[in-house]
């Protein structure tokens, strides 16, 4: 299904590109510490970044880091329409908000009627842990519930016309998000902000992420993508690139295509590869460089890169243009970078 197009402060979610979101973790209310976060989160390549807003000072001090940061901002809030309006009127440039925890009718026509006058888009959707007690009653736990949940939950805001919605169907448990996203997806046309919930942190938290993130945006479901982490949100955005990197969805980077090594490695495979990964980190460049352990095998698994190396105990052998050239063991890594300097410059 092809999907709307949802502008969150000039950043078109349901087009092309996908856009990254994290979220700051300082009090919203300290605006030197939340606009020094977003700065580094923009750095990092962070496209979108929400701000949590539980109280009215939180909510006034979107309208001093708004002016101060380069990405749009989204305020979070829970249960108040009141401070859903004043976050609006301080610059929010989208809100995510449940209109089912609002207070009622009266109160998600309120925050309808603002989210109108002020052109700006909302996220609604279902938390696997905060699932309406009714949809778990009709539908069980799992999947059916997360959709129907957010479904429901933007039906409230369109019965007040507002027309641009994200949703998402978030559950901290991989399969069900998946199956969740799979069958939003084919229900509506908005635009869907996808992520796994709490995936918690370390090595683990990045795997369950990547796992419930990747097969969707490989089937082409997703519009924005959070990693939600247990670490510095910086973490989150490093980690969401490298996910639409290794699905192919983001090009601009230089692919460090290295072996394990095996038996046969007998040069520093390992640290000339990590060497190469810290010269190229960040490098915003298309390009595929491999590091490969022994000429056997090494040569044929580089093909189809822009520069690549295996490494021999006398001598390397230097791949580039389709050529394979012998280079002393000695001049072999001052050579390989020579010449990838040569492609970066
Ligand atoms: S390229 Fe060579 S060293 Fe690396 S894993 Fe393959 S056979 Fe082993």
């Amino acid at each position: 299904m092809g999907r709307k197009t949802v502008n969150v402060g000039g950043v078109l979610l349901g087009g092309r590109k996908i856009a990254v979101q994290s979220m700051t973790t300082v009090r919203t209310s300290d605006v030197d510490a939340s606009v020094a976060q977003i700065i580094r989160l923009a750095e990092a390549g962070c496209d979108i970044v929400r701000v949590a807003v539980p109280n009215e000072e939180d909510a006034r001090a979107i309208s001093k880091i708004v002016p101060r940061v380069p990405v749009p901002i989204v305020a979070d809030i829970h249960f108040s329409a009141r401070l859903a309006v004043l976050a609006a009127e301080s610059g929010a440039h989208k809100l995510r908000v449940n209109p089912g925890n609002l207070g009622g009718e009266k109160e998600v026509a309120l925050v309808a009627d603002c989210l109108k006058a002020h052109h700006i888009p909302v996220r609604v959707g279902s938390n696997s842990g905060s699932i309406a007690p009714a949809f778990l009653q009709k539908y069980g736990r799992g999947a059916e519930a997360l959709v129907e949940s957010a479904l429901a939950q933007a039906r409230l805001f369109e019965k007040h016309g507002v027309e641009d919605i994200v949703l998402s169907v978030k559950s901290s448990d991989v399969r069900e998000t998946v199956e969740a996203y799979a069958s939003l997806a084919k229900k509506c046309d908005y635009p869907l902000h996808v992520g796994v919930t709490e995936a918690g942190g370390g090595e683990y938290a990045l795997v369950k992420s990547t796992a419930g993130i990747a097969p969707l945006l490989l089937k082409g479901i997703g519009d924005t993508i959070r990693v939600s982490l247990s670490d510095d949100p910086v973490r989150e955005v490093e980690t969401a690139h490298e996910i639409l990197r290794a699905c192919g969805l983001e090009k601009e980077f230089v692919e460090v295509v290295s072996c394990p090594t095996c038996g046969r490695c007998e040069y520093d495979c390992l640290g000339l590869a990590a060497r190469v990964r810290e010269r190229v980190k960040g490098v915003r460049r298309s390009l595929r460089v491999a590091v490969m352990g022994c000429v056997v095998n090494g040569p044929g698994e580089a093909a189809g890169c822009d520069l690549g190396i295996a490494g021999g105990k006398d001598a390397c052998v230097i791949m580039q243009n389709g050529k394979n050239e012998r280079v002393s063991s000695e001049d072999a890594e001052r050579e390989f970078f020579r010449r990838l300097e040569e492609l970066l410059s």
